[in-house]
This record gives structure tokens, C-alpha cells and sequence, in this order.
């Protein structure tokens, strides 16, 4: 399946000359002139990537920036005409990921938007990679399995809960009470 762009962008010659170059480069491309609208378009289609004008009509696209990163783990390609140092740390300390200035060269743009996807890609990789405890335990978070040698241990929802607990806590000692209150006994 194609990674979903989307584009939140008040000047719609911007945003075409986007979406079809990103088109183009295989992704599918969602666009949004004006920030409410684009956050709510967010919220729906749950994008891989969001390339975000600095300045909208309605809402400061820092603004959006901050409330995107509240509410969902996406990265954030912030688009600007400014290119002074100051709205390039307000934007990242915001939480966007890339910062462009305007005006700007599709190619490198879709490098970029490649470049994020592609880390994005092997965060996500790693995360299900499986773990390994103590040489003999391996846990497989994505699946909710664990092995012990290699060979599948069956567990029941709560003594699954209750291992990846304690391998998340190491060298810490837990009461009786503290355990039964974390898996909700
Ligand atoms: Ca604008």
C-alpha cells in the first residue's frame, strides 16, 4: 500500500506543484487549504507524513504543529517563505521533524519526504524486532508471544502482562500488590 501524504497548504499552486510530484514519486497524496480543515482531514486519514505551511489563513501552522504532535506520532515537514533561524527553532522545537524554505526544488523535497519515510520505516522495523532476556527469553511484543529456548510458551493475557512487566523493570522488586494492581487482578 502507498504511504499517505498529507498536505496542508493555503497556496494552492504550491500544494499542486506537491502533490504532483509526490504523486508522481508513488505516494498517495492528500491536500487541505486551510488548517482546521487539514487537522481534521489528519485525524481521519491518519497520514504517514504531514508537509505543513508555517503560514495559514486560519491557524499558525506551528500551532497545528503542536497539536498534531499531541494527538498522533507523525513526522512533520514544516514549509515556509521565512527562513530566519528563529521560526526554523520555533518549528522544530514545535515538533516538526525537516523544515523547507519556499521557494523550493521538488526534487529535494521528495528526497527529504523519502529520507523521513525511510527512518520512519526502520524505527518501526526495530520495534518489532524480537527481545531477548537473560539468553533464554524471547519476546516477540508484536505478536503479544514469548519464547523460552525458542519454543513458544503458552500464557494467559495476564501472565503475559505480568512477564513483560517485570522484563520492562529490571532489578526492581515489586510487591504482591503493586503486580496484581498493574495487570488489574
Ligand atoms: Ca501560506
Amino acid at each position: 500500500m502507498p504511504e499517505k501524504i498529507l498536505i496542508i497548504e493555503d497556496e494552492k499552486p504550491i500544494a499542486e506543484i506537491l502533490r504532483y510530484g509526490l504523486k508522481k514519486a508513488g505516494y498517495d497524496v492528500y491536500t487541505a487549504y486551510r488548517g482546521a480543515e487539514g487537522f481534521q482531514l489528519l485525524l481521519e486519514i491518519r497520514p504517514d507524513l504531514l508537509i505543513l505551511d508555517w503560514m495559514l489563513p486560519d491557524i499558525d501552522g506551528v500551532d497545528i504543529c503542536r497539536m498534531v504532535t499531541e494527538q498522533i506520532n507523525v513526522p512533520i515537514i514544516m514549509l515556509t517563505a521565512k527562513g530566519t533561524m528563529d521560526d526554523k527553532l520555533a518549528g522544530l522545537s514545535a515538533g516538526a521533524d525537516d523544515y523547507i524554505t519556499k521557494p523550493f526544488d521538488l526534487r529535494e523535497v521528495i528526497l527529504r519526504v523519502q529520507a523521513i519515510l525511510r527512518r520512519m520505516d526502520r524505527v518501526q522495523k526495530n520495534a518489532e524486532e524480537p527481545e531477548k532476556y537473560a539468553g533464554a527469553i524471547t519476546l516477540y511484543r508484536a505478536e503479544h508471544r514469548v519464547a523460552c529456548h525458542g519454543e513458544t510458551v503458552t500464557l494467559t493475557p495476564k501472565e503475559y502482562e505480568l512477564l513483560v512487566y517485570m522484563l520492562d523493570n529490571p532489578k526492581r522488586t515489586f510487591t504482591r500488590d503493586q503486580l496484581l494492581e498493574h495487570v488489574g487482578i
